[in-house]
């Protein structure tokens, strides 16, 4: 699954669960190796992405795409979390929690979701 793919499964959840911020969402685009990204990544290994830096965007580091499918579904609903639902990391996981039903693991750090979770 690519980075874009997840991106896709989550937007058809959010259009299903959550019909009135999904043109909200469907706004957000993908900053791919945003150069804060990967230094924050180097610094702190489980720091993949942020939101906040770039106006309407996720900003991801380039190792995003290497990570297994859970991990890029996981880490992009808790980021459509931080936009949605504050910016704490809790408020951002209670976000995805309350509002599309998905409970947020964490495997090593990282938050893991299978994409049939999503269908
Ligand atoms: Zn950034
Ligand atoms: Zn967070």
């Amino acid at each position: 699954m690519t980075t874009e793919d997840a991106r896709q499964l989550i937007l058809m959840l959010i259009q299903d669960l959550r019909p009135e911020v999904h043109d909200d969402a469907k706004l957000i685009e993908l900053n791919f190796g945003c150069p804060l990204a990967d230094s924050d990544h180097w610094d702190v290994w489980r720091v993949h992405a942020h939101v906040g830096h770039e106006p309407n965007a996720i900003c991801l580091c380039h190792d995003f795409e290497g990570l297994p499918d859970p991990c890029k579904i996981g880490i992009l609903l808790h980021e459509y979390g931080h936009l949605f639902g504050g910016n704490s990391d809790a408020e951002a996981d209670l976000w995805v929690e309350e509002e599309l039903g998905i409970d947020l693991d964490y495997v090593e750090t990282l938050q893991w979701v299978h994409p049939d979770e999503l269908r």
